[in-house]
């Protein structure tokens, strides 16, 4: 799949040239790589990228409905994705949108993250359903959504796919959906990191 941008993913600036790239020339040094694994309770948990800067811009874009294919995004969550694959297949499933908002926007960032990673030792699996429904408001933010996981027989372990991971209570809830039901879950993926941890390790090391 190509993706051939008109204007920069990060602030919408008209780009002069056809690029696979996504990014103009001013937002493309700016984004910073994350690959980092830090657990969150006993889930080991990584993303692409730093939840910073032009990374983060595209992905408000994108919840604003405004989207472009993340292709020019995927290559350090592949390498994530290779890590894990390395000892055997999984099954990537993304976390689910609340209905209202999936409504709203016409898109999944998660599920177009996980059409595009899935291959041979990452088949996608539908386990999870999301109960809530009512439209997420700022005061309502901190409240973890609601998930219900349906038992797998026999998919491989469980690779949790998100776009941003902030605190991992989303994913944390997710993680006890799957194990309740029996299912055993790898590790989480994401595209974008906000963790407080990682973003200050990542921009303390900014001056390059
Ligand atoms: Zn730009």
């Amino acid at each position: 799949m190509w993706w051939f941008g008109t204007t920069c993913a990060g602030c919408g600036t008209r780009l002069a040239m056809r690029t696979d790239e996504g990014f103009c020339a001013g937002c493309a040094p700016a984004l910073e790589s994350a690959e980092r694994w830090l657990s969150v309770t006993t889930l080991p948990v990584a993303a692409g990228w730093a939840y910073t800067g032009p990374l983060q811009a595209w992905i408000g874009r994108c919840k604003q409905g405004i989207f472009s294919d993340p292709q020019f995004l995927l290559p350090p969550v592949h390498r994530l994705l290779r890590q894990l694959t390395q000892t055997g297949a999984v099954t990537l499933v993304a976390i689910p949108p609340e209905r209202t908002r999936l409504r709203a926007r016409g898109m999944h960032l998660p599920d177009v993250l996980v059409d595009q990673l899935r291959g041979r030792n990452a088949k996608r699996g539908w386990l999870l359903e999301r109960l809530d429904r009512a439209p997420v408001r700022r005061e309502r933010m901190r409240t973890p959504p609601v998930l219900r996981a349906r038992a797998s027989g026999e998919l491989p372990p469980v690779v949790l796919v998100d776009d941003v991971v902030t605190t991992g209570q989303t994913l944390t809830t997710a993680l006890e959906a799957l194990r309740q039901v029996g299912q055993p879950v790898r590790a989480a993926i994401c595209l974008a990191d906000a963790r407080p941890q990682i973003l200050a390790e990542i921009l303390s090391q900014g001056t390059r």
